[in-house]
């Protein structure tokens, strides 16, 4: 189980890294548009078009950001439910499956009970174990929950549904 301080270094290394890769992008671009003889004018033109229409150089930086901060404030909600459920005193979990795009690692764990210590060992939602990595929205509940219908995954349509 990872820490606050241990998910603000992940969260500012994924930010660091993205824009390293938008800055090289971008880099890259600039140096193709000159080499293909385009003055500034037009060069700032299809960066302005980028920028706004969300294109291959700001909208690789927009999705980014958006998928950093979601699955950050998602781990932490995370780690929120588990020190309350440690400070409850619940032993053992069960293993609840969601998602829109349900990957095959996430798939097989539904329902698989265990405690604390052995979903840290093979390895926690969103801890990146799984296919889906940091994007994964299943949840640890108290063997004791008896939510919704939990004998199958639950799936949602679209990405901005079904999170607490
Ligand atoms: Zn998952």
């Amino acid at each position: 189980m990872k820490t606050y301080e241990e998910l603000t270094t992940k969260i500012s290394l994924a930010l660091q890294s993205l824009s390293m890769i938008v800055t090289a992008n971008l880099i890259s671009k600039l140096n193709s548009m000159r080499a293909s003889g385009m003055g500034n004018s037009n060069i700032k033109k299809i960066l302005v078009v980028d920028l706004l229409s969300g294109g291959r150089i700001f909208g690789q930086l927009k999705r980014g950001v958006k998928r950093i901060s979601k699955n950050g404030i998602e781990e932490a909600g995370n780690i929120a439910s588990y020190k309350m459920f440690i400070s409850k005193d619940y032993k053992e979990y069960k293993w609840v499956t969601v998602g829109r795009n349900i990957c095959p690692d996430c798939r097989i764990r539904h329902g698989e009970t265990g405690d604390i210590s052995y979903f840290s060992t093979i390895g926690l939602p969103k801890s990146g174990f799984s296919v889906c990595e940091g994007n994964c929205n299943c949840q640890l509940v108290p063997v004791e929950y008896k939510g919704e219908n939990l004998d199958k995954p639950i799936k949602y349509k679209k990405a901005t549904e079904g999170r607490k």
